[in-house]
């Protein structure tokens, strides 16, 4: 039997809906939506697109959404200064700034300079520090908390099963493997994180009953690294080659994820397909932080 076909574009569309719904009840009660503000510096044309992304996604789910466009030359301090206004604002709460920064920019200083209850992305060490506590969590950066969505949605057991990760990244390999470590519903594994030194890939992966793959290299993960019904995430993106879309006569970029997915869903129990995979959700997990942000926040201030 082929593998279950994880669609985190299904998925993402029931998130998204679930938020609009949360955002009506809150702006009823409270009398405001959730407010995002997304920080773009300069016009690099992939963090144009997936800020735009961004903002059409807050828009579709009814939040408030700030954009500041800065222009390339922006100093650092200008940059702080901005941040911390929005830290000051009391009708903001999300803030992301768009990732890469131009080189003359310290990025570990800006991202330092986000208050921490608004650090969406949880990139801020205070949100890495209680990532890894495992207590009073609130933002999980939006790529690994999409997985362990993924992996709770389609109803896969994860207690005390054999987690393996490809990747140490700190954006995707190390959050979810402290995710997936936890002691909480959706997690409680046996977690094993495997990179370039590690020797003979292989033979770990095919102990894993839940396989993350996240190191950026198409294909690097053959159907004979893959235990009978395992449950396999594709994170990686590659671009192999360009297309012309059939909708738009447009060039596009052909994607590639880091497994050979063709083969794999022949022997997987699941399998999430790139694109359309972990990708969507991404976006939905930044919406759903902003959200979770504006709850604690007047939580907060309703004691
Ligand atoms: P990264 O920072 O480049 O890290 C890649 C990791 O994979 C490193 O730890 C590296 O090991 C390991 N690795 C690379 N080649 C390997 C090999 N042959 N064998 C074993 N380990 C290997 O990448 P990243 O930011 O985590 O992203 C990984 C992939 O996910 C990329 O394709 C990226 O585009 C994609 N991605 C997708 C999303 C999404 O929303 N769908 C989000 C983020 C990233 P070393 O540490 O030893 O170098």
């Amino acid at each position: 039997m082929e593998a279950k076909i994880i669609s985190g574009t299904k998925l993402r569309e029931d998130i998204l809906d679930e938020i609009s719904e949360k955002t009506l009840e809150l702006k009823e009660k409270f009398n405001r939506p959730p407010g995002l503000v997304t920080i773009l510096i300069g016009n690099n044309p992939a963090s144009v697109s997936y800020v735009s992304l961004k903002i059409k996604t807050a828009e579709r789910v009814g939040f408030k959404e700030v954009q500041e466009n800065l222009n390339e030359d922006v100093s650092e301090n200008e940059l702080i200064a901005l941040i911390k206004k929005y830290n000051e604002d009391e009708t903001i709460d999300g803030i992301l700034v768009q990732l890469p920064l131009p080189k003359h920019i310290n990025e570990e200083r800006v991202l330092n300079a986000i208050d921490p209850d608004k650090d969406v992305d949880g990139f801020h060490p205070v949100n890495v520090g209680r990532l890894i506590i495992g207590k009073k969590v609130i933002f999980a950066p939006c790529t690994p908390a999409g997985i362990i969505e993924m992996i709770k949605r389609s109803g896969i057991d994860t207690n005390g099963a054999e987690v393996v990760v490809v990747g140490r990244s700190n954006i995707v390999g190390k959050p979810i493997a402290n995710m997936m470590l936890q002691k909480n519903e959706g997690a409680n594994s046996t977690v094993t994180i495997v990179h370039t030194a590690t020797r003979d890939l292989k033979s770990h992966c095919m102990r894993a009953d839940i396989l993350i793959v996240a190191a950026g290299v198409p294909g690097l993960v053959k159907p004979e690294w893959v235990k009978k019904g395992a449950c396999v995430i594709d994170v990686g993106v590659n671009r192999v080659g360009e297309k012309i879309s059939e909708k738009t006569g447009k060039k596009i970029p052909v994607l590639k994820g880091d497994v050979d997915f063709d083969e794999i869903k022949k022997i997987a129990g699941w399998i999430t397909p790139v694109p359309g995979g972990v990708g969507p959700m991404t976006i939905a997990m930044l919406m759903k932080n902003t959200l979770k942000s504006m709850i604690a926040r007047v939580e907060k201030s309703s004691v």
